[in-house]
């Protein structure tokens, strides 16, 4: 598989495991703890969260809105399904496209006739493998799907990744012990990949500015590009009656961000990007980041200061004559506690990069 692709997924994995292992309270603490905190942590909580939803177990923020904030299975997804009619922002993995398609379907409480199309409309927020996987199983019946212009000819050309993603699939949900209710979907997946070409997975309708504006299911969505920042094809999808924002990849909350130059990827246009996303929000908005849980403007704002920062202490460490093979191995106090620490020096290597053009 290729090597972004792979590095990603790996670190989803390796977060999911640091995180289940935190997760886990040993039974000589819970031994320790006097009385009192231990009545409180038995008590349900005052305010009972709805049960997830479908195989994949959507979230629900509000009334036919829906999403996953869940490393283990690529990047951030959103799912409106109202009136008969579904929206998508998203589509993780290729052996996940099936299970989002049967959610979504049965949200809208419709079949899914071979050959025949479901009121789905898609959006890609940008190309990313792990943003666009499922791309090839929902793109053939979705009735709409758009993605930013440049990143057609990028989903284009990732077809082989595609193809080998829907084929370790299987063996992926086996050896992650992942529920078994994925399996068929992923099995099917790597069956169809056989008859998968360049143009199966690539959206059918190119955006190339901010102020598109669909209405799936009586719900409001503005579709927003602001320049090159994560990717020179990112999508910033706004939905301003519900007050929630779709960011990409343009947020990694509690996460390192992925840097990717080759995709023209810019810290001073990100920042760029983040300043005019931050506009679209209030205090009550809703974030829902591309990777990292779904939060609310700080979010945003605590993005910006990681960029800024990274900007500010390379541009000193340049200025102070430090060569770039000391730098990337740095660190700065903004960074600490952040997950993806794999990726870190690969973000400080591309913004010296792009500071020292
Ligand atoms: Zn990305």
């Amino acid at each position: 598989m290729p090597t972004r692709q792979t590095t990603m997924h790996d670190l989803n994995r390796r977060a999911f495991l640091t995180h289940t292992t935190r997760g886990g309270l040993a039974l000589s603490a819970l031994a320790a703890m006097p009385m009192s905190t231990l009545g409180r942590m038995l008590q349900p909580a005052a305010k009972e969260e709805p049960l997830p939803v479908g195989v994949l177990g959507w979230k629900t923020l509000q009334k036919d809105i829906y999403a996953i904030a869940d490393q283990t299975m690529g990047g951030n997804t959103l799912l409106v399904a109202s009136q008969g009619q579904a929206l998508l922002v998203d589509t993780k993995y290729p052996y996940l496209g099936g299970a989002i398609l049967n959610d979504a379907a049965n949200l809208i409480n419709a079949d899914i006739p071979a050959n025949d199309s479901i009121e789905l409309t898609l959006i890609n927020t940008h190309h990313h493998g792990d943003h666009t996987g499922g791309n090839a199983i929902i793109v053939p019946i979705a009735s709409a799907s758009y993605a930013h212009a440049n990143a057609l000819p990028r989903i284009k050309s990732q077809l082989e990744r595609y193809v080998q993603g829907a084929k370790a699939g299987p063996s992926e949900l086996a050896r992650n012990e992942a529920d078994e209710k994925l399996m068929p979907f992923a099995k099917s997946a790597a069956e169809a990949s056989k008859a998968w070409t360049e143009k199966t997975a690539v959206p059918k309708i190119a955006i190339s500015g901010s102020g598109t504006t669909l209405s799936i299911g009586g719900i409001t969505l503005v579709i927003n590009h602001y320049g090159s920042g994560h990717t020179d094809n990112d999508l910033v999808i706004h939905l301003p009656d519900h007050n929630i924002v779709h960011t990409g990849d343009l947020v990694f909350n509690g996460l390192h961000p992925y840097f990717d130059p080759s995709a023209n990827a810019s810290a001073n246009g990100w920042i760029e990007s983040l300043r005019q996303t931050r506009k679209l929000c209030n205090a009550e908005t809703t974030v829902i980041p591309g990777h990292g849980p779904i939060a609310g403007p700080e979010v945003i704002d605590t993005q910006i200061k990681y960029f800024e920062s990274l900007i500010a202490s390379i541009q000193t460490e340049i200025e102070k004559g430090t060569p770039k093979e000391e730098i990337v191995e740095m660190s700065w106090e903004f960074m600490n506690g952040l997950g993806f620490e794999q990726i870190r020096s690969r973000i400080i290597s591309g913004v010296y990069d792009e500071l020292s053009a």
